[in-house]
């Protein structure tokens, strides 16, 4: 399919990007990798009358250390991403995003934004308690992962705001486990877990579970944490925390499942996450 008609801008600062932004209305948009926004334009599910190309803006992409933890752009791309093994879980759920094409030209940012609930990243960023940065033409805020994915494809983020960054704070002590089911590889996930444990003499100190396309946004699986936390790393209580990771959510049922099968699909999924976070 063919787009509507849009005009197009290239810029090179983040305030460039602002100031676009405020020029071109409700109807603007900015353009990262493309490989959302494009295909749902071609779609003509969107029609933004101009299109803000962020891609040269080289202050928005990298990843560096940073109070511990690790900064990223956010237009540092998927396979940057899955290049940086030091990332742990955010490495490896960026490496299974779609194919090496769909990687080279992805962006954290647009992938944050886009907030597809059956994207990789933004279960991995609940869980790892990321924060965000937007810069807007009043200021520079920052929201928590916990606060930013309100509803299908809607974010905090306002008209306006360009995201900037993504923090992920000091990981240490934590080990991981990332599980994603494909009816064919290079997917979408149906389902996808993210398990963080912080274990000590192989008892949980704390857990925490992210969850991909359980509902019309990522999701943290609380109910499942409250049942690790303080219980002993085996394979009794993994199960017994795994049984709780569906409750309260709302899984989309569509051609490649029932809800139902995604509730299983979650419960075993958080059983092998678990497993592979605990080493057990
Ligand atoms: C064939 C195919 C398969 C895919 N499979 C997967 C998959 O398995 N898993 C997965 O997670 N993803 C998948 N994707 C999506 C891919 O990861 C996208 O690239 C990503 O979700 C969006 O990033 P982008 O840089 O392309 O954003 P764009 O498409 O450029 O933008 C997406 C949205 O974010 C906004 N935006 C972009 N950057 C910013 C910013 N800095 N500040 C504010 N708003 C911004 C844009 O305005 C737009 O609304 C797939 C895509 C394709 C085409």
């Amino acid at each position: 399919m063919i787009p509507a008609e849009f005009d197009y801008q290239r810029v090179s600062s983040v305030d460039e990007a602002i100031a676009a932004l405020g020029d071109g209305g409700e109807d603007a948009k900015l353009l990262a990798g493309g490989h959302s926004l494009i295909p749902l334009m071609k779609l003509r599910l969107a029609a933004p009358t101009l299109l803000i190309d962020v891609g040269g803006i080289d202050e928005l992409r990298g990843v560096a250390q940073a109070d511990g933890g690790w900064r990223i752009g956010a237009l540092t791309t998927h396979a940057t991403l899955q290049d940086t093994s030091e990332l742990g879980v955010v490495s490896a759920a960026a490496s299974q995003i779609a194919d090496q094409q769909v990687r080279n030209c992805g962006t954290i940012g647009g992938s944050i934004a886009h907030a597809d609930p059956a994207s990789d990243l933004p279960g991995v960023m609940l869980a790892a308690e990321a924060q965000f940065t937007a810069k807007s033409a009043s200021g520079e805020r920052a929201i928590e992962a916990a606060d930013f994915f309100q509803d299908y494809l809607t974010t905090e983020l306002e008209p306006g705001e360009v995201l900037t960054h993504i923090d992920i704070p000091s990981l240490d002590g934590w080990s991981w486990g990332y599980e994603k089911f494909t009816r064919r590889a290079e997917d979408w996930a149906m389902v996808g877990v993210t398990a963080l444990v912080r274990a000590s003499n192989g008892t949980c100190e704390d857990v925490r579970i992210g969850l991909t396309h359980m509902g019309s946004t990522p999701l943290r699986a609380t109910a499942a944490e409250d049942a690790l936390r303080g219980q002993p790393l085996d394979s009794e209580h993994i199960d017994a925390s795994a049984g709780h990771v569906a409750d309260g959510t709302k899984p989309p049922g569509d051609l490649n499942a029932t809800d139902d099968y995604k509730r299983h699909l979650a419960r075993v999924l958080t059983a092998r996450a678990l497993r592979t976070a605990a080493g057990a």
